[in-house]
């Protein structure tokens, strides 16, 4: 018997609409797609990835919002609030076709207690950062960042790769399930510590983890044997990171690199507590969500100091966006704080060039249309070798799930040019249906979260979150296909305010007006963010892209 989201969710593919139009046709396959069993964490639940992070509220709301989509007019706007539809209003052919506000909670109240509750009465859900604004498309989404962070680190720690490391972390799921992956990827060793083998299991079928065990003793032998050999190797070790981490300090084991990718940024759905089975943690959530809150918090702390004293023995440690640190900190550990997030130490200077995770999936389902793209980008791309591999060992290690898919970083001015081309591609034929494009919330100018994306700015501008907000509302208005506007993903509610942006190339030459303009202003508004805060980057790249920022200096 077919489960409900197997009846449910339907694998649109080819050049048939199903819609009144490829924009409206675009929104309904990535819904879909996000929930697809391929992609989602845990489809039945309408979970994407992110702990809870869901694309519509419940399925009532999902059929609602399928039907709203078939039914909806070129010249119509569909509006989604915390994933249900609300309301569809004509507004014209080159608006949103959709627009999304999800898990937004007025600053005062904006806390998990507040989201429960809400979330009970039936009257919100959590987006996330992709889940609730249907442009997730699996764990490769998060590879190349992975990568790219993994790759900066190892070019500042120890030289080119990563070879002859061993990097260790924990929380094998949508997200994290790339760091075995990105970590092979740049030549080292990874130990991913994960609590639930079914997600070891998915890793190793989808081949980002190389090796399964539940021996601590195993895990180390292994690790040691590819380090010394300097071979590239991933291990998902069973257990629970918070048990596991103190384990290894008392056998003098410290890894060459450290992170942590569990969902601790929700302690009652993200995190298992220490000692717990999952199904004595499910059933505890259940008749006592204070009390797991309570152990899930104790845990993460008890993480955090085992980390802080692998940092002191000599791991290269840093936070991975869960906001592992800041529980720690509320739970007592005053130096939490003293590893840093991943974007000041690693990726800002990408963000100040107006670079992000930048995707695009083929709405045809045909593996061939994204093969033709890959193409394009080594050869219009040829002079960024990094790149360049990037696609390369993409081809190669990257299998798609759900609509094929790929990710890249490009910045300002790549993004328009590349976009323009794409939809050339389609008005040709070349490609066999529209390519729909998108990007991460994470991205250079459309999220402000002080313990993440904008920890550390330069001029203390880490809480100011009018960016995300002037971020969506010129993507709406530059004729994004769908816009979202999010609170609480990444690393909690009250930590983060984000928008996305999704568009359409369908071939049409009002789509290349809307992709000319879209694909400008929003990598520019992360250009503009990073030159407001004062980081010289910007300003290079600002001068020299012909950014206009009516107060820059110079
Ligand atoms: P997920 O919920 O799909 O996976 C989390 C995994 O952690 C689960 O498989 C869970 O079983 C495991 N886990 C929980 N507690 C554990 C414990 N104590 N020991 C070992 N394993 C444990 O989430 P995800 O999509 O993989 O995201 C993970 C975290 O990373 C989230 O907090 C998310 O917000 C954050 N995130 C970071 C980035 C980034 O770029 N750095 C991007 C997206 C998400």
């Amino acid at each position: 018997m077919k489960t409900l989201s197997q009846e449910k969710v339907v694998r649109y593919r080819g050049t048939e609409l199903n819609t009144k139009g490829w924009q409206q046709e675009a929104a309904l396959r990535m819904l879909m797609n996000n929930l697809d069993h391929e992609v989602a964490e845990r489809p039945e639940d309408l979970v994407v990835y992110g702990g809870i992070g869901k694309a519509a509220r419940n399925w009532e709301s999902f059929d609602a919002i399928v039907k709203s989509l078939k039914e909806l007019e070129n010249d119509e706007t569909l509006m989604v609030q915390s994933g249900k539809p609300v309301a569809i209003f004509k507004t014209h052919e080159n608006a949103p076709r959709v627009l999304i506000a999800n898990s937004n909670i007025v600053p005062a109240y904006a806390n998990w207690e507040t989201f429960h509750e809400l979330d009970k009465k039936g009257l919100m859900m959590y987006g996330q950062m992709t889940a609730g604004s249907w442009i997730y498309i699996g764990s490769q989404g998060i590879v190349q960042g992975t990568y790219e962070t993994f790759a900066e680190l190892a070019k500042q720690h120890f030289g080119e790769s990563l070879k002859g490391t061993i990097t260790l972390t924990a929380g094998l799921g949508g997200m994290g399930g790339a760091q075995p992956l990105a970590v092979t990827m740049a030549g080292g060793v990874c130990i991913g510590i994960e609590v639930d083998e079914t997600r070891v299991d998915r890793r190793i079928a989808t081949r980002y983890t190389d090796v399964k065990t539940d021996s601590l003793d195993e895990a180390i032998r292994l690790a040691e044997e590819a380090k010394a050999e300097g071979k590239a190797l991933s291990i998902g070790l069973l257990g629970n990171a918070s048990d596991i981490l103190p384990e290894m300090l008392e056998r003098g084991f410290t890894p060459d690199v450290l992170t942590d990718q569990t969902s601790a940024h929700d302690p009652l759905n993200g995190y298992i507590p220490s000692g717990m089975a999952l199904n004595e943690a499910a059933a505890l959530r259940e008749s006592d969500p204070k009390e797991y809150v309570k152990r899930s918090k104790a845990s993460m702390a008890k993480h955090v100091r085992a980390m802080l004293e692998m940092m002191d023995r000599g791991a290269v440690t840093f936070d991975y966006g869960n906001n592992i640190r800041q529980v720690a900190k509320d739970e007592g550990v005053e130096n939490a704080f003293d590893f840093p997030g991943f974007v000041p130490a690693y990726i800002r200077p990408q963000f100040c060039e107006g670079k992000g995770p930048f995707r695009w999936v083929a709405l045809s389902g045909d593996p061939e249309d994204i093969r033709k793209t890959d193409e394009v980008i080594l050869r219009e791309f040829s002079a960024n070798t990094h790149l360049c591999n990037w696609i390369k060992m993409a081809q190669e290690k990257i299998q798609f799930q759900g609509l094929p898919s790929r990710i890249c970083w490009l910045g300002y001015g790549e993004r328009a040019r590349f976009g323009k081309i794409i939809n050339d591609m389609v008005a040709s034929g070349e490609l066999s249906a529209p390519i729909v494009i998108g990007r991460d919330h994470l991205d250079s100018g459309s999220v402000a979260s002080p313990n993440r994306e904008t920890e550390s700015m330069k001029d203390g501008s880490d809480v100011v979150a009018d960016w995300p907000i002037l971020n969506a509302l010129v993507n709406a208005v530059g004729g994004a296909t769908w816009i979202s506007l999010h609170h609480g993903g990444g690393v909690g509610m009250g930590y983060s305010i984000h928008s996305g942006m999704v568009i359409v190339a369908d071939g049409t030459k009002d789509a290349e007006a809307r992709l000319e303009r879209v694909l400008t202003t929003d990598p520019g508004m992360g250009v503009a963010r990073h030159v407001d805060a004062g980081y010289e980057l910007a300003e290079k790249t600002a001068r020299e892209k012909g950014i206009r920022i009516p107060m820059m200096k110079g």
